[in-house]
């Protein structure tokens, strides 16, 4: 965890608003800042299981992110994986 990508988990997004603009704020910092990049599906079973694997370039914090479902509030979590 770091300033460059984020101090804080969440643990289930609140609303479909908090998770947009989440989403936006996490999409800023790949695209504009390139502080963190999505990792690559290599046979891991990520995808099946419901999340994707982003990198801090700073860091090396791995996040795990789970969209919204329906009941499913979707999380953004610190990994050791
Ligand atoms: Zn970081």
């Amino acid at each position: 965890m770091c300033d460059k990508c984020f101090n804080t988990e969440i643990a289930s997004f609140p609303s479909q608003d908090d998770y947009e603009r989440f989403d936006l704020e996490l999409t800023k910092k790949i695209a504009n800042d390139k502080s963190i990049k999505m990792e690559q599906f290599v046979n891991t079973g990520w995808k099946d299981r419901g999340y994707q694997m982003y990198r801090c370039l700073v860091c090396e914090q791995l996040w795990k992110l789970s969209a919204p479902d329906y009941s499913d509030r979707g999380y953004f979590l610190r990994s050791s994986k």
